[in-house]
């Protein structure tokens, strides 16, 4: 597990454990969409996410990588369910911040129990391959967006 990886994971357990600061998760995505659009690259998956972290600290109880033709298709459910559980929560809950965090919290566990079952059976880093949430409809077309306009404009 890389040192950047693990500071985040303690600071995303310290705020949203012990602080119990909601919004936390908002705070990761902001970052990671920044990285993409400054960078041009996913620095935030290769060195900042604490799910990567997570997924990357089980090491050699991964499974060998399997391939599922129908896998590629899964995270148009997943990814529906998880914006949709997330808007709703904020939604339905701003006003009452500690109901908001509980269901934040859920989710969060959700998709961690969701990264480590797939990556115990179906192989390394199978969540971010196929299932993220956040890769998948944020950060790909945010990176490959930047880069192809910058590219258009060609060097300055
Ligand atoms: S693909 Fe998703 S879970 Fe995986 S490292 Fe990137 S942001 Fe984190």
């Amino acid at each position: 597990m890389k040192t950047t990886a693990y500071v985040t994971l303690v600071a995303t357990f310290f705020l949203m454990c012990v602080v119990r600061m909601w919004w936390t998760m908002f705070l990761l995505f902001g970052v990671a969409l920044t990285l993409a659009l400054v960078v041009g690259k996913n620095r935030f998956c290769s060195d900042l996410c604490p799910m990567g972290a997570l997924q990357d600290s089980m090491g050699q109880s991964a499974a060998p990588r399997r391939r599922i033709a129908s896998a590629r298709w899964w995270k148009f459910l997943l990814v529906p369910l998880f914006w949709g559980a997330t808007f709703y929560s904020t939604f339905t809950y701003h006003h009452d911040p500690p109901v908001l965090w509980v269901w934040m919290l859920r989710i969060m566990i959700s998709m961690f129990f969701l990264a480590m079952v797939t990556q115990m059976y179906l192989g390394r880093r199978f969540f971010c391959v196929h299932l993220c949430p956040l890769r998948h409809p944020v950060l790909e077309p945010a990176r490959r967006s930047r880069n192809h306009l910058l590219k258009k404009r060609g060097p300055a």
